[in-house]
């Protein structure tokens, strides 16, 4: 086994706030024991263009508090064809580089396999995407953070649809996963949650609203994940509440890509750290294809493979404690 030397360290696919601050763990972690850090901008793109930078424990000051990504991301095409990886793994040994920390979501950690399997380099993935859809995690960097922005968000909302009396309908991010849905729902006080896990059906929120109606409520909030499997965007599904509940004047707020961006919260700032420390260590005593993890508050790891092949499921009884909360 060869012995590591000099790390390199890239994000990959959608940015997320607490991306800097596992950047500044594992830059501080290599100068801690003594071995070299190379930064790589735009993720694989960078890999293949040779787009590096030698990085100090100085080199990453100031950037605990900062969303987003000073390594930049990028999504490459290029990465998923094999000449594209030949460019990237000659760029990584004309560097002397002996291992790669991949910060990013599922599809990054797919390329980083597919990378090992053909070149058998070293790497760890530390998971990084606001979604928490990463099995073998309980939380990913940056989940916290969005939640947290999500619940502001609607809070402020909630002045306007109070005031005016209206049903709010907020759109969240979540394509394949509910977990920023069920969780910022709850913290806001939703009336309704839809998530892509559990399909309510179009009756059952006619009659949920209906029933609130009933109890007194003037106004309400119902959040939307994106990926939401009613069959209806969130427009068709305003449109089709009017239709049905014309008592309602139905409001939509689309909440986009703000969900991505800020400052991290402690809790990412502190997973980012402590992620980044371990991911630095498992190089160190010789691991390779491993991705880091809390499970019950305790700093883990597991095959990248099985994080891949997994699935991590929604907390049922966070759905029965939403139904409770919208008596
Ligand atoms: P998020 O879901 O949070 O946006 P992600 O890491 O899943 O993050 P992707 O865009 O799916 O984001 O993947 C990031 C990059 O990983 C891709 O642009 C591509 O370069 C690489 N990648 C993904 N899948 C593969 C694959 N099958 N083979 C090679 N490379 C891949």
């Amino acid at each position: 086994m060869k012995k590591i030397k000099k790390i390199a360290v890239l994000t990959s696919g959608g940015d997320a706030p607490g991306m800097n601050a596992a950047i500044r763990s594992v830059v501080r972690t290599c100068a801690y024991y003594r071995i070299d850090c190379i930064g790589v901008f735009r993720g694989y793109q960078g890999l293949i263009e040779g787009d590096f930078v030698p990085m100090s424990a100085r080199s990453v000051s100031s950037i605990i508090n900062k969303g987003g990504t000073m390594l930049k991301s990028a999504r490459s095409n290029e990465f998923r064809t094999e000449a594209g990886r030949k460019k990237a793994y000659d760029n990584l040994i004309a560097a002397e580089i002996d291992g790669l920390i991949l910060i990013g979501g599922d599809g990054s950690f797919t390329g980083g396999l597919i990378f090992n399997k053909e070149y058998n380099f070293p790497l760890i993935g530390i998971p990084g995407t606001i979604d928490n859809d990463i099995f073998g995690t309980d939380y990913t960097i940056g989940y916290d953070t969005a939640l947290n922005t999500v619940v502001e968000v609607i809070d402020k909302i909630r002045d306007t649809a109070s005031s005016h009396n209206r049903l709010f309908f907020v759109e969240v991010m979540g394509r394949d996963a509910g977990f920023i849905a069920l969780n910022a729902g709850i913290g806001a006080g939703a009336e309704e949650i839809l998530i892509p896990e559990e399909n309510l059906g179009l009756e059952r929120l006619l009659d949920s609203l209906k029933r609130s109606k009933r109890a007194g409520k003037s106004s309400s909030i119902v959040v939307i994940a994106e990926g939401d499997k009613l069959g209806k965007n969130v427009f068709e599904l305003r449109d089709y509440v009017e239709e049905h509940l014309p008592e309602y004047d139905v409001r939509v707020s689309v909440l986009g890509h703000m969900q991505r961006g800020g400052a991290p919260s402690c809790f990412d700032r502190v997973l980012a750290s402590r992620l980044g420390v371990k991911a630095v260590e498992l190089l160190l005593d010789g691991h390779s294809n491993l991705m880091v993890g809390i499970v019950n508050t305790k700093i883990e790891s597991c095959p990248i493979e099985e994080a891949l092949k997994g699935h991590h499921e929604i907390n049922k009884e966070l759905i029965r404690v939403s139904d409770i909360m919208s008596v």
